[in-house]
């Protein structure tokens, strides 16, 4: 159990009136988990928390016996939780012991450990062809000097006299009557005397560290990779959070991306568009010959099949190229003369431009 918990307005979440019956609360939790479905939001972390929360709050509502124990918490309010600081999960054994298993940690209230997020930005070719590199990482780790009690050699300590080293007191606060932690040694159940220099009594260092990530080929912006393991310290016997990495592609200065198709923007000059070309085009990779037709109008889209973005085990998107007419600038006098000549000689067909004339 954890503070948070408490907090969580699960009548807001769902958005149900505290008098809800357990249909509308079913009703609005559908709706809701089909909307923030992590299936039908992939990459979004938002959707993702969501959905957990909107999952936490029905378990809890829709079951009698847990929503009457859960209002009665909360009728309590913030006096249910009045220790300094050391509350921790096993001082609420008495009371949640039995909802354990729907917040999903086991009876003893070990809980995983933090999750840590950290950006990484990449170029767009990078996200194309997938890389390997090294994202840094803060990590809290048990200080070595004092061996994580926070005392000088970690032997400046003596056991608590108030609670006599368990770290916590019996408190009775309205209907329950549970076990607080001790005021005291803010339920660590020993008081320093010599404070370790090194964390500060803390008991934790940061330490700087970098992990090695492999993004796959095709990834694309907004991406959430998960590296198990790499987050804060679990509780004892629990398993350490994780490290999300946020993916940020920069944008390419001339490829645009839509799925796995890639989309390129090249101008011509209206004589390559009026009488046919080959021009060269990039891909990401490469550079290939793109046949242009004579009379090809501004705007055409040519698809190159397969010269997309391959994505890892999946199928490669394809290249759209289109072309816009890109008039020639500073033009010779006899270029000018030329192109004077073609423009009274010229006769257009059906125009727009003319209907009203007509
Ligand atoms: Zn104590
Ligand atoms: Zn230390």
């Amino acid at each position: 159990m954890n503070r948070d918990w408490l907090e969580k307005d699960f009548y807001k979440v769902l958005g149900v009136s505290e008098n809800a019956s357990v249909d509308e609360i079913k009703k609005n939790y559908k709706k809701l988990a089909r909307e923030n479905h992590p299936d039908l939001n992939p990459g979004d972390p938002e959707a993702e928390k969501r959905f957990k929360d909107i999952s936490e709050a029905s378990a809890i509502l829709t079951d009698q016996k847990k929503r009457q124990e859960y209002d009665q918490v909360r009728a309590m309010g913030p006096s249910a939780f009045s220790g300094q600081g050391g509350f921790n999960v096993d001082d609420l054994g008495d009371i949640f012991g039995n909802l354990g298993d729907i917040f999903g940690f086991g009876g003893a209230g070990r809980r995983k450990g933090q999750s840590y997020q950290t950006n990484l930005t990449i170029s767009f070719v990078e996200s194309a062809s997938g890389l390997e590199t090294n994202v840094p990482l803060r990590k809290e780790v048990a200080c070595t000097d004092c061996r994580g009690n926070g005392s000088e050699n970690g032997t400046a300590y003596h056991t608590c006299n108030i609670c006599g080293g368990t770290g916590q007191t019996a408190s009775n606060q309205g209907f329950f009557s549970f076990a607080q932690p001790c005021q005291a040694c803010r339920g660590q159940g020993s008081v320093i005397d010599k404070q370790c220099k090194t964390c500060k009594a803390q008991g934790i260092v940061i330490k700087n560290e970098t992990v090695k990530v492999k993004i796959p080929a095709g990834v694309d912006n907004g991406t959430v990779i998960r590296l198990r393991g790499y987050g804060g310290p679990g509780d004892s016997g629990a398993p350490d959070g994780d490290l999300l990495v946020q993916i940020t592609v920069e944008p390419h200065k001339f490829f645009k991306r839509n799925g796995s198709d890639l989309i390129l923007e090249v101008p011509l000059l209206f004589t390559e568009a009026a009488l046919g070309s080959t021009i060269k085009i990039p891909t990401l990779e490469k550079t290939i010959s793109l046949k242009i037709p004579s009379g090809t109008p501004s705007g055409k889209t040519f698809k190159v099949k397969g010269e997309g973005i391959s994505p890892q085990g999946r199928r490669s998107g394809d290249l759209y190229v289109k072309v816009y007419l890109n008039p020639p600038q500073n033009l010779s006098r006899s270029a000018k003369k030329h192109l004077e000549k073609f423009r009274d000689q010229f006769e257009s067909g059906d125009n727009p431009r003319d209907y009203l004339n007509e």
